[in-house]
């Protein structure tokens, strides 16, 4: 086990630190692969005589061998001054203030070098718990280093030579495939509680495994997430889902009880004997997902949402129409109070929230085939989204195998020839086809979902 990084600064009176640089032949990251935004940036800020590197994630990925999702850069410009170079340049961010650099769709972000503070410095932050609220302290590279979050993720490209600067040991650390926080793991979330949710969407993401000491603070202080601003766990959550890991996010999330400061009614069905179900939905939501990412096809967070709830508000609507209460009437009075909870807690905007509500109440009018509105059932602009809802209920054990089959038979039917599968629907079942049938008893499957399904 290697020595905790620790920041010195925090010693008085200790020597700067000294890194370890890696030169141009001792490391594999190429030009070739860093997109040709990022290096005019990189050249132009160099080239006006600034200091610029290439930091984080790009860094670590492409010392993996991996393709950089973005390219972030690292410079001791202030952002004025970057903004000054780059005419397609817009500076954003209160709580840390940033340069947009834009060359078509891609973004170029460019942080001027930043130090970790404890809230008392001009333009710094921080809660009595010692949660950084804005940091906009701005320093050099040997301060900047110990604010970021893991040492895979605190290398250095330098565009004047080549090299790669480390001051944690984050190359040994990525030769090891080690997650591991800079300092002190405790003081660390308690700054940052979302780092508990990088930790572990990295180490999904890289195959890392949690360093002993960042793995061990988790339980102790997952209760932190709870003050995490809700439109910020909305960012987190698409990263952690749409990420193209998202079932093994979940897994590993649930793994570590982290799943229950985002989806706490979720995770309370998931603990109970019911969950099984939930469990099963959610695991086929999460890997269509997954195998959509990699097919480039294109995703909703509306449809993980309605798969991530929806045991969670059929079981209050049967709770509703036990009392009494018509089914579709139940139904939608419990998406509002399931959804209302769940957006307190991840603010998920309502036009992914109405798209949910929409897949979830036309699932009645998928199973009940009522013969006479078929046709105007798929005109719905959500019918595409729902009949792929009802196939994953199906795949996860919910008893809808009649309606999917009907549904998949009748899409895979030339739109000329479907009336005979209509009638033939209603010959078979004429009270349910006529549209006004009793609802039939529902009963479980009882089978196993197939794992990871
Ligand atoms: P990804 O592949 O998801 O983009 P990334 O490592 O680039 O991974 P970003 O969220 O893009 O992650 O952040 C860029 C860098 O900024 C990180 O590598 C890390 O050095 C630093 N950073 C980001 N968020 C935090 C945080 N919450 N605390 C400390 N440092 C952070
Ligand atoms: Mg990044």
């Amino acid at each position: 086990m290697t020595e905790p990084a620790e920041n010195p600064h925090s010693t008085d009176g200790a020597p700067r630190p000294q890194p370890r640089i890696y030169t141009r032949d001792e490391h594999a990251v190429s030009r070739k692969f860093i997109s040709d935004a990022a290096l005019k940036v990189l050249y132009r800020l160099n080239k006006s005589g600034f200091q610029a590197y290439l930091v984080g994630g790009s860094v670590r990925d492409l010392l993996l061998g991996r393709e950089p999702k973005d390219f972030d850069i690292a410079t001791d410009a202030l952002p004025e001054q970057v903004r000054e170079l780059f005419r397609n340049c817009r500076l954003i961010g209160r709580r840390f203030r940033l340069a947009h650099v834009q060359f078509g769709q891609e973004i170029i972000e460019v942080a001027t070098f930043r130090a970790q503070h404890d809230g008392d410095a001009e333009g710094a932050a921080m809660t009595d718990e010692g949660r950084i609220l804005r940091d906009n302290v701005y320093g050099s590279i040997d301060d900047d280093v110990w604010r970021r979050d893991f040492t895979v993720n605190a290398l250095y490209y330098n565009i004047a030579d080549f090299s790669i600067v480390d001051y944690v040991g984050g190359v040994e650390d990525l030769r090891a495939g080690r997650l591991r926080l800079i300092g002190d793991p405790d003081k660390r979330y308690r700054e940052d509680p979302v780092r508990m949710l990088r930790a572990i969407r990295f180490a999904t993401k890289l195959g890392f495994s949690l360093d002993d000491a960042t793995l061990d603070a988790i339980p102790r202080l997952r209760q932190l997430l709870e003050d995490i601003a809700p439109a910020r766990l909305f960012d987190e959550m698409l990263k952690m889902f749409h990420g193209g890991m998202g079932l093994q996010t979940f897994e590993a999330l649930r793994h570590h009880g982290l799943f229950h400061c985002l989806f706490p009614q979720t995770d309370e069905l998931l603990d109970s004997p019911e969950g099984e179900f939930a469990g099963a939905l959610i695991a086929a939501a999460l890997a269509s997902t997954d195998a959509r990412i990699s097919e480039s096809k294109p995703i909703t967070p509306a449809f993980l949402l309605a798969a991530l709830l929806w045991h969670v508000v059929e079981e209050e609507a049967a709770s509703l129409t036990a009392n009494g209460m018509p089914a579709a009437d139940a139904l939608e009075t419990a998406a509002d109070a399931i959804v209302a909870r769940q957006v307190a807690r991840i603010a998920m905007p309502r036009r992914f929230t109405n798209v949910t509500r929409e897949i979830w109440s036309l699932q009645a009018r998928l199973q009940k085939i009522a013969t006479r509105r078929v046709e105007k059932a798929t005109e719905h602009p959500r019918f595409r989204a729902a009949y792929d809802f009802l196939l994953l209920r199906e795949k996860a054990g919910d008893p809808v195998e009649e309606a999917a089959e009907f549904w998949t038979r009748y899409l895979s039917t030339p739109e000329g020839a479907r009336q005979p599968l209509v009638d033939s629907q209603r010959a078979a079942d004429p009270e349910r086809a006529a549209g006004d049938g009793q609802r039939r008893r529902r009963r479980r499957r009882r089978r196993k979902p197939a794992a990871g399904a």
